[in-house]
Protein backbone atom coordinates (compact mmCIF):
# COMPACT_ATOMS: atom_id res chain seq x y z
CA UNK A 1 0.00 0.00 0.00
CA UNK A 2 1.08 3.47 -0.18
CA UNK A 3 4.37 4.61 1.52
CA UNK A 4 2.21 8.19 2.19
CA UNK A 5 -0.21 6.57 4.56
CA UNK A 6 2.08 4.82 6.90
CA UNK A 7 2.41 8.41 8.71
CA UNK A 8 6.01 8.25 9.48
CA UNK A 9 7.15 10.11 6.29
CA UNK A 10 6.87 14.00 8.07
CA UNK A 11 8.49 16.16 5.14
CA UNK A 12 7.34 14.13 2.23
CA UNK A 13 3.79 14.43 3.43
CA UNK A 14 4.41 18.21 2.82
CA UNK A 15 5.95 17.76 -0.56
CA UNK A 16 2.96 15.39 -1.37
CA UNK A 17 0.11 18.88 -0.58
CA UNK A 18 2.84 20.94 -2.50
CA UNK A 19 2.61 18.84 -5.48
CA UNK A 20 -1.22 18.53 -5.55
CA UNK A 21 -1.10 22.54 -5.16
CA UNK A 22 1.23 22.83 -7.94
CA UNK A 23 -0.87 20.26 -10.37
CA UNK A 24 -3.72 22.65 -9.45
CA UNK A 25 -1.55 25.53 -10.78
CA UNK A 26 -0.44 23.28 -14.23
CA UNK A 27 -4.27 22.32 -14.63
CA UNK A 28 -4.92 26.17 -14.41
CA UNK A 29 -2.25 27.19 -16.81
CA UNK A 30 -3.37 24.35 -19.25
CA UNK A 31 -6.84 25.44 -19.08
CA UNK A 32 -6.10 29.26 -18.94
CA UNK A 33 -3.99 28.97 -22.56
CA UNK A 34 -6.99 27.18 -24.03
CA UNK A 35 -6.10 23.33 -23.53
CA UNK A 36 -4.53 23.02 -27.10
CA UNK A 37 -3.84 19.24 -26.74
CA UNK A 38 0.09 18.55 -28.39
CA UNK A 39 0.90 21.83 -26.94
CA UNK A 40 3.97 22.05 -24.70
CA UNK A 41 3.53 23.44 -21.55
CA UNK A 42 6.86 24.03 -20.46
CA UNK A 43 10.42 21.68 -20.14
CA UNK A 44 10.72 20.20 -16.86
CA UNK A 45 13.32 22.99 -15.49
CA UNK A 46 10.94 25.80 -16.88
CA UNK A 47 8.61 24.40 -14.43
CA UNK A 48 10.57 24.45 -11.69
CA UNK A 49 11.36 27.60 -11.75
CA UNK A 50 7.79 28.75 -12.50
CA UNK A 51 6.51 27.09 -9.80
CA UNK A 52 9.23 27.27 -7.47
CA UNK A 53 9.53 23.91 -6.78
CA UNK A 54 12.25 20.77 -6.54
CA UNK A 55 12.42 18.52 -9.08
CA UNK A 56 11.41 15.75 -6.94
CA UNK A 57 8.19 17.83 -6.02
CA UNK A 58 7.57 18.83 -9.87
CA UNK A 59 7.83 15.10 -10.72
CA UNK A 60 5.11 14.18 -8.05
CA UNK A 61 3.06 16.96 -9.93
CA UNK A 62 3.97 15.71 -13.08
CA UNK A 63 2.57 12.34 -12.08
CA UNK A 64 -0.84 13.47 -10.80
CA UNK A 65 -1.41 15.24 -14.15
CA UNK A 66 -0.65 12.58 -15.78
CA UNK A 67 -2.69 10.20 -13.98
CA UNK A 68 -5.58 12.97 -14.41
CA UNK A 69 -5.13 12.89 -17.92
CA UNK A 70 -4.15 16.28 -18.41
CA UNK A 71 -0.82 16.13 -19.53
CA UNK A 72 2.19 13.91 -20.12
CA UNK A 73 5.89 14.18 -19.78
CA UNK A 74 7.43 13.79 -22.86
CA UNK A 75 11.18 13.62 -23.54
CA UNK A 76 14.04 14.63 -25.37
CA UNK A 77 14.09 17.37 -27.81
CA UNK A 78 11.55 19.37 -27.64
CA UNK A 79 10.09 17.52 -24.86
CA UNK A 80 8.62 18.77 -21.51
CA UNK A 81 5.06 18.64 -20.10
CA UNK A 82 2.88 18.24 -23.25
CA UNK A 83 -0.98 18.96 -22.91
CA UNK A 84 -3.32 15.11 -23.39
CA UNK A 85 -7.21 15.24 -23.98
CA UNK A 86 -8.59 14.05 -20.62
CA UNK A 87 -10.40 10.70 -21.53
CA UNK A 88 -14.21 10.40 -20.28
CA UNK A 89 -13.90 6.77 -19.75
CA UNK A 90 -11.39 7.53 -17.15
CA UNK A 91 -13.47 9.77 -15.11
CA UNK A 92 -16.85 7.37 -15.73
CA UNK A 93 -15.17 4.21 -14.21
CA UNK A 94 -13.42 6.30 -11.50
CA UNK A 95 -17.14 7.47 -10.71
CA UNK A 96 -18.67 4.25 -11.17
CA UNK A 97 -16.33 2.82 -8.66
CA UNK A 98 -16.95 5.25 -5.99
CA UNK A 99 -21.06 5.11 -6.22
CA UNK A 100 -19.95 1.25 -5.85
CA UNK A 101 -17.98 1.74 -2.93
CA UNK A 102 -20.15 3.93 -1.42
CA UNK A 103 -22.97 1.66 -1.26
CA UNK A 104 -25.32 3.22 -3.79
CA UNK A 105 -28.62 1.24 -4.63
CA UNK A 106 -30.83 1.00 -7.78
CA UNK A 107 -33.88 3.41 -5.98
CA UNK A 108 -30.92 6.04 -5.45
CA UNK A 109 -29.62 5.82 -8.78
CA UNK A 110 -33.19 6.44 -10.26
CA UNK A 111 -33.77 9.10 -8.25
CA UNK A 112 -30.65 10.94 -9.86
CA UNK A 113 -31.44 9.25 -13.26
CA UNK A 114 -34.48 10.76 -13.18
CA UNK A 115 -33.73 13.84 -12.52
CA UNK A 116 -30.49 14.33 -15.33
CA UNK A 117 -32.76 12.13 -18.11
CA UNK A 118 -36.13 14.42 -17.69
CA UNK A 119 -33.64 17.71 -17.85
CA UNK A 120 -32.08 16.27 -20.49
CA UNK A 121 -35.48 15.85 -22.53
CA UNK A 122 -35.89 19.83 -22.35
CA UNK A 123 -32.76 20.96 -24.05
CA UNK A 124 -32.92 17.45 -26.55
CA UNK A 125 -36.05 18.42 -27.98
CA UNK A 126 -34.99 22.23 -28.18
CA UNK A 127 -31.51 21.98 -29.35
CA UNK A 128 -32.48 18.78 -31.69
CA UNK A 129 -30.79 19.27 -35.26
CA UNK A 130 -30.73 17.07 -38.55
CA UNK A 131 -27.87 15.56 -37.67
CA UNK A 132 -28.97 15.02 -34.44
CA UNK A 133 -32.12 13.24 -35.27
CA UNK A 134 -29.96 11.10 -37.65
CA UNK A 135 -27.90 9.93 -34.83
CA UNK A 136 -31.02 9.19 -32.66
CA UNK A 137 -32.71 7.23 -35.72
CA UNK A 138 -28.64 5.13 -35.79
CA UNK A 139 -29.09 4.35 -32.36
CA UNK A 140 -32.69 3.34 -32.62
CA UNK A 141 -31.60 0.69 -35.68
CA UNK A 142 -28.62 -0.69 -34.18
CA UNK A 143 -30.68 -1.19 -31.26
CA UNK A 144 -33.34 -3.17 -33.47
CA UNK A 145 -30.74 -5.13 -34.96
CA UNK A 146 -29.39 -6.39 -31.61
CA UNK A 147 -32.73 -7.52 -30.55
CA UNK A 148 -33.31 -9.19 -33.79
CA UNK A 149 -30.46 -11.09 -33.45
CA UNK A 150 -31.71 -12.25 -29.86
CA UNK A 151 -29.47 -10.01 -27.73
CA UNK A 152 -31.43 -8.51 -25.25
CA UNK A 153 -29.38 -8.97 -22.33
CA UNK A 154 -28.58 -6.02 -20.20
CA UNK A 155 -31.00 -2.58 -21.02
CA UNK A 156 -29.51 -1.20 -23.84
CA UNK A 157 -27.92 2.41 -22.46
CA UNK A 158 -26.63 3.48 -26.08
CA UNK A 159 -29.73 5.25 -26.58
CA UNK A 160 -29.34 7.21 -23.65
CA UNK A 161 -25.75 8.29 -24.66
CA UNK A 162 -26.97 9.59 -27.75
CA UNK A 163 -29.94 11.28 -26.09
CA UNK A 164 -27.38 12.87 -24.10
CA UNK A 165 -25.30 14.17 -26.98
CA UNK A 166 -27.63 15.15 -28.63
CA UNK A 167 -28.98 17.14 -25.45
CA UNK A 168 -25.42 19.30 -25.90
CA UNK A 169 -24.47 19.27 -21.97
CA UNK A 170 -21.45 17.60 -21.37
CA UNK A 171 -22.15 17.57 -17.25
CA UNK A 172 -25.54 15.55 -18.43
CA UNK A 173 -23.89 13.34 -20.61
CA UNK A 174 -21.14 12.44 -18.18
CA UNK A 175 -23.45 11.69 -15.42
CA UNK A 176 -26.25 9.92 -17.87
CA UNK A 177 -23.52 7.76 -18.88
CA UNK A 178 -21.79 6.58 -15.39
CA UNK A 179 -25.41 6.29 -13.81
CA UNK A 180 -26.58 4.03 -16.69
CA UNK A 181 -23.73 1.77 -16.60
CA UNK A 182 -23.98 1.24 -13.06
CA UNK A 183 -27.54 0.55 -13.69
CA UNK A 184 -26.92 -2.00 -16.19
CA UNK A 185 -24.00 -3.45 -14.30
CA UNK A 186 -26.93 -4.27 -11.50
CA UNK A 187 -29.37 -5.47 -13.31
CA UNK A 188 -26.89 -7.68 -15.42
CA UNK A 189 -25.78 -9.09 -11.80
CA UNK A 190 -29.30 -10.17 -10.99
CA UNK A 191 -29.96 -11.34 -14.50
CA UNK A 192 -27.02 -13.43 -13.77
CA UNK A 193 -28.01 -14.93 -9.95
CA UNK A 194 -31.05 -15.46 -10.61
CA UNK A 195 -32.61 -13.56 -13.70
CA UNK A 196 -35.88 -13.79 -15.08
CA UNK A 197 -36.37 -16.51 -18.22
CA UNK A 198 -35.41 -15.89 -21.22
CA UNK A 199 -38.73 -15.16 -22.35
CA UNK A 200 -39.46 -12.33 -19.75
CA UNK A 201 -35.88 -10.70 -20.70
CA UNK A 202 -36.92 -10.56 -24.03
CA UNK A 203 -40.30 -9.43 -23.29
CA UNK A 204 -38.29 -6.02 -21.37
CA UNK A 205 -35.70 -5.89 -23.45
CA UNK A 206 -38.56 -5.70 -26.47
CA UNK A 207 -40.80 -2.79 -24.38
CA UNK A 208 -37.54 -0.55 -23.95
CA UNK A 209 -36.93 -0.35 -27.10
CA UNK A 210 -40.60 0.48 -27.82
CA UNK A 211 -40.03 2.97 -25.37
CA UNK A 212 -36.91 3.93 -26.74
CA UNK A 213 -38.77 4.98 -30.57
CA UNK A 214 -41.64 6.61 -28.36
CA UNK A 215 -38.76 9.04 -26.63
CA UNK A 216 -36.70 9.55 -29.56
CA UNK A 217 -40.38 10.84 -31.51
CA UNK A 218 -41.48 12.99 -28.81
CA UNK A 219 -38.21 14.34 -28.89
CA UNK A 220 -38.01 14.93 -32.62
CA UNK A 221 -41.34 16.72 -32.57
CA UNK A 222 -39.99 19.22 -30.03
CA UNK A 223 -42.32 18.00 -27.60
CA UNK A 224 -40.55 18.12 -24.52
CA UNK A 225 -43.56 17.40 -22.04
CA UNK A 226 -44.36 14.06 -24.07
CA UNK A 227 -40.89 13.46 -24.17
CA UNK A 228 -40.79 14.00 -20.53
CA UNK A 229 -43.42 12.04 -19.74
CA UNK A 230 -42.84 8.62 -22.01
CA UNK A 231 -38.61 8.95 -20.26
CA UNK A 232 -40.33 8.94 -17.06
CA UNK A 233 -42.52 5.95 -17.44
CA UNK A 234 -39.73 4.01 -19.28
CA UNK A 235 -37.26 4.73 -16.35
CA UNK A 236 -39.93 3.33 -13.88
CA UNK A 237 -40.34 0.20 -16.37
CA UNK A 238 -37.05 -0.21 -16.08
CA UNK A 239 -36.47 -0.01 -12.22
CA UNK A 240 -39.27 -1.98 -11.20
CA UNK A 241 -37.82 -4.77 -13.09
CA UNK A 242 -37.10 -6.54 -10.19
CA UNK A 243 -38.62 -4.59 -7.35
CA UNK A 244 -41.39 -7.62 -6.93
CA UNK A 245 -38.56 -9.75 -5.99
CA UNK A 246 -38.26 -10.00 -1.71
ZN1 LIG B 1 -33.70 2.94 -22.00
Amino acid sequence: MSERLSGSRGPEKGNQRLAEKVAELIEQDIWESGWNVGSVVGSESELMERYGVSRAVFREAARLVEHQRMAAMRRGPGGGLVVTEPEPGVVRNAARVYLRHAGVDRRQLFEARMALELAMMTSASSNVTEPGIERLNEALDAERQLLDRGVTRGHARNLHRVIAEVAGNPAVTLFVEVLAQLDQDMVQQKWDEKGPSGDASDEAAQASHEAHRAIVAAIVSGDAALAQHRMRRHLQAITELFEAEP
